[in-house]
């Protein structure tokens, strides 16, 4: 169950800090986030975790950053400029444009007057690369971070001296000028992905596509999303992408409803044989084993950055009554919090507590972000601790400058230790397991 919507979502993040809408003082520009000082922290985090998940704690998959800029070839192989179009009709009365696909009846569901007959328009943004006027070339901002795996294909594999099965991992930006906007950052123009390129023996796909379905949906769950806010859905044949042989969805239940937020995909052989074949380079796998020559399947991972956060953010969201006051906390997991201990003095015209307070700050500080707070009453500051998901909160008061000790509060559930000033370090290192 989610119990809340996305304004209020929307809302937390701006008042907080998380997201920004881009270039705001203009007027801004249509579904084009920043991420703030609280933002940048989470989809860090975030980030952080799916590397660690499928390049560090594993000894098949090698990491990569390729370019946003590509030369256009590839996107003529990858099939993107011929077909990476949706089915577009524009409403005759209000002029408003919809995607064919989500339209459920026939009329305009604005103001119900009559469409035009569908016509297919390309995501990709176009730009020129060169200086010379008349001697420019257009090229495409990537609508997707995976084409720059396949065409590093060969280097990789000579410079790493891998053997299937192993997989390319790569974040990065991607874009699409998208139709059908709107639900915060669900559908944004510039975003972030997150995508494993796994090749592996053809007849071993089957076997892999499984694996990699049920592990990231581990990932979600053991991130903290709970299990009933997700489901798998396996795409029918007329909803395959033109490269796909099978495709499930993970979807999450956003407070707009059920809705993607990574697809894994059996991408066969297709883009390493077109590539092979608009490049004319050789892009086989030599198997030493067998003495066979092949191109390798493909089993793609591929979730959205932006949409993972935004699932974190929502999952976390709670409200409840704490003596007959509303109480707003986000219950994020420790690793994803953005700031994981606010320190704070009760009293802040005290130079004791102040100076107990900064040195229990200096101690903690350096592995995560720390903030140090005194500019409200401590009521005030615990529950702007909640709203962004602080699990922890360490309180300096008068009795500490006389035992030592301070106050450490759980987010969640509100409880109060009291212990040695000198141990809050252990203490945070042990809870917050960053590991
Ligand atoms: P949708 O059907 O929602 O447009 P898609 O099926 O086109 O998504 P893919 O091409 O499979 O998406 O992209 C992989 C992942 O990238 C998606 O699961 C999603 O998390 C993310 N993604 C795709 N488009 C966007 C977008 N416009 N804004 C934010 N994230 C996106």
């Amino acid at each position: 169950m989610i119990n809340v919507e996305l304004k209020d979502i929307a809302n937390l993040c701006k008042r907080r800090g998380f997201i920004f809408q881009d270039s705001e003082i203009y007027g801004g520009i249509g579904s084009v986030w920043d991420y703030g000082p609280l933002g940048v922290e989470l989809k860090n985090n975030v980030k952080a975790r799916w590397w660690k998940s499928m390049v560090y704690d594993r000894d098949d998959v090698e990491g990569l950053d390729a370019a946003i800029l590509m030369n256009p070839e590839t996107w003529k192989a990858s099939g993107h400029v011929e077909s990476f179009a949706d089915l577009l009709v524009d409403c005759k009365g209000c002029k408003k444009r919809f995607r064919i696909d989500l339209l459920k009846g026939k009329e305009c569901p604005e103001c119900g007057g009559e469409l035009t007959e569908p016509r297919s328009f390309n995501l990709m943004f176009k730009t020129q690369v060169g200086s010379v006027e008349g001697q420019t070339h257009d090229v495409y901002l990537r609508p997707e971070t995976a084409q720059g795996i396949f065409v590093n294909f060969e280097n990789i594999l000579t410079s790493s001296r891998r053997k299937l099965p192993f997989g390319v991992a790569q974040t990065g930006k991607a874009f699409r000028n998208e139709i059908t906007t709107g639900n915060f950052t669900f559908r944004s123009r510039e975003f972030e992905q997150m995508e494993l390129e796994f090749f592996v023996k053809p007849g071993e796909d089957e076997k892999w596509y499984d694996y990699w379905v049920n592990e990231r949906l581990r990932w979600y769950i053991s991130l903290g999303i709970r299990e009933e806010n997700l489901r798998l859905r396996e795409h029918q044949q007329h909803e395959l992408a033109h490269y796909a042989k099978r495709c499930h969805d993970i979807e999450f239940l956003f407070p707009m409803g059920w809705s993607e937020l990574e697809g894994i995909a059996n991408r066969t052989d297709y883009d390493l044989k077109q590539h092979a074949k608009i490049s004319g380079r050789d892009l086989h796998y030599f198997d030493d084993a067998t003495g066979q020559r092949y191109t390798p399947y493909v089993i793609e991972p591929s979730g959205g950055v932006d949409r993972a956060v935004l699932a974190f953010l929502v999952d976390a969201y709670r409200v409840e009554t704490v003596r007959e006051r509303k109480r707003v906390y986000l219950s994020l997991d420790k690793r994803l919090a953005p700031i994981k201990v606010a320190v704070l003095p009760l009293l802040r015209n005290k130079p004791e507590i102040v100076e107990m307070a900064h040195r229990i700050r200096d101690g903690i500080r350096g592995d995560y972000r720390v903030v140090y707070d005194d500019t409200a009453s401590i009521g005030r500051l615990y529950r702007r601790q909640d709203e962004i998901g602080t699990p922890y909160c360490v309180t300096v008061d008068v009795d500490s400058l006389s035992d030592g000790k301070v106050t450490v509060r759980d987010r969640d559930t509100m409880e109060q230790d009291r212990i040695e000033a000198a141990r809050v370090k252990d203490f945070m290192t042990e809870k917050l397991d960053l590991s």
